[in-house]
């Protein structure tokens, strides 16, 4: 664990600053090593603390606001609907629910949808569904996930999570999980088997460090999930609606898995997750096996309907393929000036410079150069920017970058 103590000094903080700082200190249980900045509010691709100095968002509250902040259309609609229904329970209907179902299912080339509050919920959920479509078999319950992977922090979740430093605290975990070796088709066919009820995968790797499976690789284990008759789950809460410039990461391979997860810009900031599944697996779950109390409420539900509309009117999968070519394009162009920077991933805008040095130290440069970023998997800098950027937003994102790295001395390595 790196904290603020051992970093380079962050500006200094007003009276009002340190009061919210200490507050957090004293009384939230501490599990967020935050960096030193109080967002008051932002627009569009921008955050203000709360002096009023601006930021440019490249992480978009790690990749959940694809429409940037105070989008008219969201605000509109959450006002309309907080003034009808907030919130109903499960136990009744409500017009939104099935109209989102029908949606995502359509959009994912699937059946049926649950919905949920967070990209973990609906991994737990899917997990489920796989061990009951699986439950006629003897010990068919172990799932296989890749190393490197992230797929959240519940303990179903973190069971398939194939990182030692989220996992090792907590176990023992729920049994019966294997780590495959990325893009590494034979370890995946040393792993699957008979017992196996769910193969569980990201298209791209976010948390870990944006690394992109081959589209060989995820037919592959489609074929080899047919065989085992084990249900293949793609888990797109990052890389999906929209982020690589397509629905969903994984449609450029062509195949097709039995769920796919997803979550995080789905209501625009609202917390929301889905379970998409196709048929007979997304029947596997039956009246009373699973359910929610908050989850697919019509506030939450009808403001996702309002950002699958503004992505398709809006035209924005073509936006983000276009603004995404421009700025891997400058990221290249970054690479050939700076010698430290090893490797540019990713696609559409999912992007990350993988660096000889930790990334940490210069996120937080970056940050007092008025530009959000983050630093995962040690050397990585990780770029999430809405959905809705400009290019000469990315152009002056990426100034601030170009002069960071030309003054920047990485501390001795120890
Ligand atoms: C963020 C994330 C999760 C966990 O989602 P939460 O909403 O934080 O629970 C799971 N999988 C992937 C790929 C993610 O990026």
């Amino acid at each position: 664990m790196v904290y603020f103590c051992c970093m380079a000094a962050p500006t200094s903080f007003t009276a009002r600053e340190v009061e919210i700082q200490e507050l957090e200190n004293n009384y939230l249980i501490p599990t967020y090593a935050r960096y030193p900045l109080v967002i008051d509010h932002g627009r569009g691709c921008w955050v203000y603390d709360l002096e009023g100095r601006r930021y440019l968002d490249f992480l978009s509250g790690l990749g959940v606001n694809a429409l940037g902040h105070a989008h008219p259309r969201i605000v509109k609609v959450i006002r309309e609907q907080a003034a009808r229904a907030i919130h109903v329970s499960n136990l009744y209907y409500h017009p939104y629910q099935g109209r989102l179902a029908h949606r995502l299912s359509r959009l994912a080339d699937m059946d049926r949808a649950f919905l949920c509050n967070s990209g973990t919920e609906a991994i737990e959920g899917a997990l489920k569904i796989a061990r009951l479509y699986s439950q006629e078999a003897k010990d068919k319950f172990h799932v296989v996930a890749l190393e490197n992977s992230f797929h959240g922090r519940t303990l179903g979740a973190l069971s398939a999570t194939g990182q030692a430093k989220y996992r090792t605290p907590f176990e023992p975990l729920v049994p019966g999980a294997a780590f495959a070796r990325f893009n590494d088709l034979e370890d995946l066919r040393a792993k699957v088997n008979e017992q196996t009820s769910a193969i569980l995968l990201e298209a791209i790797q976010g948390e870990g460090g944006i690394f992109e499976l081959d589209a060989d690789y995820l037919r592959a284990a489609e074929e080899l999930a047919r065989r085992c008759n084990a249900v293949l789950i793609f888990d797109e809460i990052q890389c999906g609606l929209g982020r690589t410039g397509e629905y969903f990461a994984f449609q450029r391979s062509g195949v097709k898995p039995d769920i796919v997860v997803t979550s995080k810009p789905l209501a625009a900031g609202l917390p929301l997750g889905a379970i998409i599944a196709r048929e007979p697996v997304a029947s596997a779950l039956t009246a009373g096996m699973h359910g929610t109390t908050f989850g697919g409420g019509p506030l939450a539900c009808r403001v996702a309907l309002e950002f699958l509309d503004i992505l398709e009117q809006e035209h924005l999968l073509e936006h983000v393929q276009r603004v995404g070519a421009h700025m891997r394009a400058c990221l290249e162009d970054l690479k050939d000036h700076f010698h430290f920077i090893k490797t540019i991933r990713g696609r559409g805008l999912m992007l990350a410079l993988d660096l000889e040095f930790p990334s940490r130290p210069l996120m937080l440069e970056a940050l007092h150069a008025g530009l959000l970023i983050n630093s995962t998997h040690d050397t990585v800098l990780r770029f999430l920017p809405p959905f809705i950027i400009r290019e000469e937003e990315v152009d002056r994102g990426i100034r601030i970058l170009r002069k960071l790295f030309a003054s920047y001395k990485p501390a001795p390595q120890v």
